[in-house]
């Protein structure tokens, strides 16, 4: 039989996260979900009940789309106000795919860097690469102020989060030019997933790196509909590529590895483009992290995060492991959280709190934790 890769061999079998999706009882309240569990907006509901009755007429009959995307997305997404164009943004079905896609493009030897904790698939597409063991390791502790600080050994990629998956903290605009500096220093490429993009709320914290002077020669941004407009199952992102010796090469990777993302989720997701409806949800699940942050730390408890995005990290305020902790939140308190060491070793001695629930989940929430 054929060999599989030895490197899949050293893969975790997910085990902190099959073990958060598989603990229930009654009354528990989940502030582990980082997914977006609300109704769609009729703006992005009725724009792909549009595009499907087009489809189902002769004249509007679509075969294959474009493999980077359809024009009028493109188009929409463009930030021509910061120098981005049309044809150097490229659909996705989510950032999932295409940052860790991107990785083919680079030779097998590359030394790249990657937040500790970080969101998982990091880690494990460095592992599947046999990229993992000598990969620089950027802390975001308590003694870096949970941010990533360039390292100072030469790297050639980048992982970068902002706002942060799972410590919740952003990088401000010193913090980023710092990264956009370094990167230039050692002409390395910053991977820059900015998922988290719409729930920035500090004014020097930007909503795209590209507002800082020169990322545009060593950044790769990557957005998705997922959180900003609930698409977490119809599956739309972009990937911002405006590094004119890597777009053409992306560009003909993914007409390799893609064949687009379908026409009527294109248009619901060019519907949501600053769409007040959701706007509007944003801001509610906004309230719920303001709700959520303040109600902690009036509580005493030592927390980031909730500010520029949906996540609360927890310092647990006793000796037990993140996973002992998960363990006795849902016992003692009726909590789901997510043990910080499914986030990577630095993670351990916290755990995730979301959000992205209704205010009076949260309030819930807070009231059993304040019987402490
Ligand atoms: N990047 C980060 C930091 C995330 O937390 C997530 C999802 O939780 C993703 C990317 C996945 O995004 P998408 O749904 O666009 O694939």
């Amino acid at each position: 039989m054929v060999k599989v890769k030895k490197e899949f061999d050293s893969l975790d079998q997910n085990y902190v996260f099959s073990l958060v999706a598989s603990r229930s009882k009654p009354g528990l309240i989940n502030l582990g979900v980082g997914d977006v569990l609300s109704p769609l907006r009729p703006c992005v509901a009725n724009a792909i009940k549009k595009a499907v009755d087009q489809m189902s007429s002769i004249e509007g009959i679509r075969g294959y789309g474009p493999e980077l995307g359809y024009d009028f997305l493109r188009e929409k997404l463009a930030r021509k106000d910061l120098g981005i164009l049309p044809e150097q943004v490229l659909i996705n079905d989510g950032i999932a795919s295409d940052i860790t896609l991107i990785l083919d493009l680079f030779e097998s030897d590359i030394i790249v860097a990657v937040q500790d904790p970080t969101y998982p698939p990091y880690f494990e597409t460095l592992k599947m690469r046999g990229l993992f063991k000598k990969a620089v390791k950027l802390p975001c502790t308590k003694e870096t102020n949970f941010v990533p600080i360039p390292p100072k050994e030469k790297v050639d990629v980048i992982f970068l989060c902002s706002p942060q998956n799972p410590t919740g903290v952003a990088l401000n605009r010193k913090e980023l030019r710092a990264w956009v500096d370094y990167a230039k220093e050692c002409e390395a490429v910053i991977l820059f997933d900015a998922a988290y993009q719409a729930f920035i709320t500090r004014e020097d914290v930007p909503s795209s790196i590209y507002e800082i002077e020169g990322a545009k020669d060593v950044v790769i941004e990557f957005c998705s509909f997922s959180k900003t407009a609930g698409f977490t199952n119809l599956r739309c992102g972009y990937t911002t590529c405006p590094i004119p010796s890597i777009l053409p090469h992306f560009q003909r990777l993914k007409t390799v590895r893609t064949n687009g993302v379908a026409y009527p989720i294109q248009r619901g997701a060019e519907a949501s483009i600053n769409h007040p409806e959701i706007k509007a949800q944003i801001a509610l699940f906004k309230e719920s992290a303001k709700l959520l942050r303040e109600g902690m730390l009036h509580l005493g408890f030592d927390i980031v995060g909730g500010i520029d995005c949906p996540y609360i990290w927890w310092k647990i305020p006793n000796k037990m492991t993140s996973l002992e902790f998960f363990d006795y939140l849902i016992e003692k308190h009726s909590i789901k959280a997510i043990p910080g060491s499914g986030f990577g070793p630095l993670g351990e001695g916290y755990v995730r709190l979301s959000s992205l629930t209704s205010k009076e989940t949260i309030n819930k929430a807070l009231e059993k934790l304040s019987y402490a």
